[in-house]
């Protein structure tokens, strides 16, 4: 499945303000939506979308990620301002730093005998 990647400016709940957004689209699906400045993210589900701000928007944010038009951004930004912040998720940096600093200490430590 073919994965774009487009950059909005949208208004991130966690920040309270409208930064960069990166929006990820697998095939024609947004897949998340993540905050350039604080990197919380919406994973996209469909329903929730629908419920949020309507079915007929939906067919038109997620569909065509090359041709993002100022109207689907504004409907996104009014998406993810209607977004519960339980939804949005910081994702786990930590775990990615130990996970980094694991595999290096795996590299070097790989045999612990002499
Ligand atoms: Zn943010």
């Amino acid at each position: 499945m073919k994965t774009t990647k487009m950059e909005a400016n949208l208004h991130c709940v966690n920040c309270e303000k409208e930064t960069l957004h990166e929006v990820m689209y697998i095939g024609e699906n947004i897949e998340r939506i993540t905050c350039t400045e604080c990197n919380a993210y919406v994973k996209i589900d469909e329903k929730m979308v629908i419920s949020a701000i309507g079915a007929d928007i939906v067919s038109r944010v997620t569909s065509k990620p090359e041709r993002m038009s100022n109207e689907i951004k504004e409907n996104l930004s009014k998406f993810l301002k209607s977004m519960p912040k339980r939804v949005v998720t910081k994702p786990y940096r930590i775990i990615k730093e130990l996970k980094d600093i694991k595999d290096r200490t795996c590299d070097k430590n790989s045999k612990n005998s002499s």
